[in-house]
């Protein structure tokens, strides 16, 4: 259809506003109560026969919500009254449409709907943008006090708000089924393994030793994998509820040092070397400051199997004993630092040991509940080194 206003209805920033309304996903979406509501609140506060609210694409007026439309949901950009409310930040009162010379001789004042009064407030993005619009239609002419031209505005700021909730609450769901997916997935490797590895034994009784040891190392190994994965569920539900309970005490940080990070002896592949201040107390939850790391050392032998040598460093502040966690791996890109600790990240390029990219999330958490503070230093091809800090005194 031809734009019935003779004036250019494209503002200089289309392109950037469409791309912002797109984020929302909102645009074409269903009805909803939230939004419906708003407009419900809007006629009752007006004592307005017509209220909607519009988002505004390239060609398109999509009508979200509205109450006396009778359902309408789309219209067309070149004829709907959003498109001209648009153009500015400020609220479009149009008191008369018959006395108004964009809207005297437009087809919905003259034709069907008989428009008199029209009272558009731009809907804008945190960012500037804006992406639709709160409306007052009445098929009488009238006029808005100033208090009520706010609360129009208000009204807008209000729908901006649910769209901005709709959204987080969109993506929440939408992590829920990704983490949900990868779980699953995770889980199943080691299962898939620990039934082979049970089926082998069972049909092979009389086999030989070499075969059965061999199975059981792989069942031992799925165990452990589906322990680890379990425990990081259950740690991260119990941080979400906040149940965490620290259990603190003095001990020694070079003794804890040496007597978990025994495994990486074990495995054989790896040197641990220890440096700094062994005889350093903190007065903290051991078993917590334990998982931690345990977890940073674990991820240099998972993240950085080539790493012969995996460093651990004591270094005492005035009030926090500093401790670094360094190894000489691939190390991490710079667009991935930011991330690194939050729940559910995990690189792309990840390793076979991978898991559901909660352990630096819990690492951070237990940290913070202690009042200290973690952070990584990492460059692609060098290394990484991963720190954290606890207050000395009590
Ligand atoms: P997960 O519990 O799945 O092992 P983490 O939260 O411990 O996940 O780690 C998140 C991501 O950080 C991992 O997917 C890995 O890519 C990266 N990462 C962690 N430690 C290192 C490291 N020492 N070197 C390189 N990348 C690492």
């Amino acid at each position: 259809m031809n734009n019935v206003y003779g004036i250019n209805l494209i503002p200089d920033n289309d392109t950037e506003r469409i791309a912002a309304l797109e984020r929302y996903q909102i645009f074409n979406s269903h009805r909803e109560k939230a939004f419906d509501s708003i407009c419900e609140l809007a006629c009752e506060l007006f004592s307005c026969p017509i209220s909607h609210i519009s988002f505004l694409n390239a060609d398109t007026e999509f009508i979200k919500a509205e109450v006396g439309l009778n359902g309408l949901q789309y219209v067309s950009r070149s004829v709907g009254f959003c498109s001209v409310a648009i153009l500015q930040p400020e609220l479009l009162l149009v008191e008369d449409t018959h006395k108004h010379e964009l809207f005297v001789n437009h087809p919905y004042v003259t034709d069907k709907l008989r428009i008199r009064f029209y009272a558009g407030a731009p809907i804008i993005t945190p960012d500037g943008y804006i992406i639709g619009t709160m409306c007052l239609i009445d098929t009488e002419p009238r006029s808005l006090a100033e208090k009520e031209k706010k609360l129009l505005k208000k009204l807008a700021d209000v729908a901006m708000e649910q769209t901005q909730l709709r959204l987080d609450n969109l993506s929440l769901l939408q992590q829920r089924d990704e983490f949900i997916a990868i779980a699953s997935h995770e889980m199943r490797t080691p299962v898939t393994a620990l039934k082979a590895a049970i089926q082998v034994l069972h049909t092979h009784q009389d086999g030989p030793v070499g075969l059965q040891k061999a199975m059981v190392e792989q069942a031992n190994r799925s165990v452990k994998k589906l322990t680890y994965l379990v425990n990081d569920l259950f740690d991260t539900s119990r941080l979400a509820a906040r149940k965490y309970n620290l259990e603190k005490t003095f001990f020694d940080l070079g003794e804890l040092i040496s007597n978990c990070c025994d495994f990486v002896k074990v495995s054989g592949k790896h040197e641990l070397d220890i440096e700094g201040d062994l005889s350093v107390q903190i007065f903290a939850d051991k078993e917590k400051i334990e998982q931690v790391l345990v977890n940073l050392v674990e991820n240099a032998i998972k993240y950085a199997p080539d790493s012969p040598v995996i460093l651990i460093r004591i270094h005492q502040l005035t009030d926090v004993v500093r401790i670094y966690v360094t190894d000489r791996g691939p190390g991490i890109g710079p667009n991935q630092l930011p991330h690194i600790f939050k729940r559910y990240f995990r690189s792309e390029n990840g390793a076979p040991q991978a898991g559901l990219g909660l352990g630096l999330y819990i690492c951070a958490e237990i940290v913070k509940q202690h009042g200290g503070e973690i952070g990584v230093e990492s460059e692609q091809g060098i290394g990484s080194t991963f720190w954290f800090t606890i207050p000395v005194a009590a």
